[in-house]
């Protein structure tokens, strides 16, 4: 459920029309709503309401917005970040630095040693260089790193191969084969208190089978390691819990993976941590943008909007399907393709599609789009870096400005010896 809602045959963004953000801040632009968000974090803890002790850290990749994160900080979710950038704007957002899991395949050690001093609540290891490195760093402080080894569960999580992450040949945690042994050598390292394992399998899960062979791999995991003495606390089971796209898209709903997920952890008794990230704000968040011209096609015309891949970049990466709907429908529908201005094939929202029928000044919206929507944008073509507005009731605020090229240009530098 969203509140991006047809209101008098205008699309609204809870009480704003998004004709209006559009006349006022102008297109392409992000737009994500408040309630949506505090929505999507209250029924996320709901379905998990049979887990006695639960940590929620919000996957900031998906969305690390400072005002984002700040709605999420004041419902309680801590963050799951993947480098140095991540944590600076987890603690700047206002999230407690005991509620930030630091997760990713390659932290520096600078990153390790700034997240040692910030005192964070979690390191999940990726392998066991990192670890040993990790204790040596804290020890050299006189402080021992809470932290737990990430495990590649070999589970295919059944999504898109670049978002699967829990295969054997995938360059994420360490074979579940391997775990016990490593476990071993690293929980003895002095600065180190390895205190549980954790898992991430994938995003965009639309099946609740596999995350469940995970769970119930790492709950084998963690009674071998009480067997071998080992004292086992915490367990992050990671995030990837799909969301709809397409109309017609269905998928497990939190209150069964939160029940899934109780069934399966019965009698752990461990606190149990998860990194939501596209369930919290992939379904909160649209980009608004302007139709430029209609242009003829071979089989369809082409609908040339303003937003492009390097404002969006799932379609071309993913072939992802964004559902696009005209912001003042007018009744009647066309069979398109739906394209940026971007020089790139690939920059190609749709194809065949049937949508609204739109004409060029017609305002329209990609759903779906608040989570690895503005994170992944970049100034390709020379475009500008796309701004964020959020929307709280009949306010709204832009909660980050469009960068305009000059303003990248000024970064760059021509030598004097040219
Ligand atoms: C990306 C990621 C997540 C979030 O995944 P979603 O599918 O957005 O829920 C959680 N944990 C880790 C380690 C990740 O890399």
């Amino acid at each position: 459920m969203d509140h991006f809602t047809l209101r008098d045959g205008q699309l609204y963004a809870e009480d704003v029309p998004l004709a209006r953000i559009a006349a006022e801040v102008g297109t392409p632009a992000y737009v994500y709503s408040r309630a949506t968000l505090e929505r999507h974090a209250r029924v996320f803890r709901e379905g998990l309401s049979g887990i006695e002790r639960l940590h929620l850290a919000f996957a900031i990749k998906a969305n690390p917005n400072l005002a984002v994160l700040r709605v999420l900080a004041d419902a309680g979710y801590g963050a799951d970040v993947v480098s140095g950038g991540e944590m600076a704007r987890a603690l700047a957002a206002g999230v407690p630095a005991e509620g930030i899991v630091f997760s990713g395949v390659g932290k520096s050690r600078q990153e390790l040693e700034r997240a040692l001093d910030a005192g964070i609540g979690q390191f999940n290891l990726e392998h066991e260089p990192e670890g040993m490195a990790l204790a040596t760093l804290a020890a050299a402080r006189g402080i021992t790193a809470p932290a737990v080894l990430r495990v590649n569960p070999d589970v295919d999580a059944g999504t898109h191969a670049k978002i699967s992450t829990g295969r054997a040949e995938n360059k994420f945690g360490v074979p579940i084969s391997e775990a016990r042994a490593m476990f071993g050598r690293l929980a003895t390292q002095p600065g180190m208190k390895l205190r549980g394992v954790a898992i991430h399998i994938g995003s965009q899960l639309g099946d609740l089978a596999p995350l469940e062979a995970a769970y119930t791999r790492v709950g084998e995991l963690i009674a071998e390691l009480r067997g071998d003495g080992h004292d086992i606390t915490h367990v992050d089971l990671g995030g990837g819990l799909g969301v709809p796209y397409r109309p017609g898209d269905v998928m497990p709903s939190p209150a069964e993976f939160g029940a899934m997920a109780a069934r399966v952890t019965r009698g752990w008794n461990v606190e149990l941590m998860f990194e939501p990230g596209r369930v919290i704000a992939g379904n909160a968040g649209v980009l608004l943008t302007q139709v430029l011209w209609v242009k003829p096609g071979v089989l369809h015309p082409y609908v040339i909007v303003d937003a492009a891949m390097n404002d969006l970049a799932r379609p071309a990466l993913y072939d992802a399907y964004h559902a696009f709907e005209a912001v003042a429908p007018n009744g009647r529908r066309m069979t398109a393709n739906i394209a940026g201005p971007v020089c790139e094939t690939g920059d190609t929202f749709a194809m065949g599609r049937e949508i609204d029928a739109v004409e060029p000044c017609d305002l329209g919206i990609f759903r779906t789009a608040g989570a690895y929507g503005a994170t992944m944008a970049s100034t390709y073509n020379s475009r500008a870096l796309v701004p964020e507005v959020l929307v709280d009731g009949d306010r709204y605020a832009v909660v980050a400005d469009r960068i305009q090229p000059e303003t990248i240009m000024a970064a760059e530098r021509v030598p004097d010896w040219l």
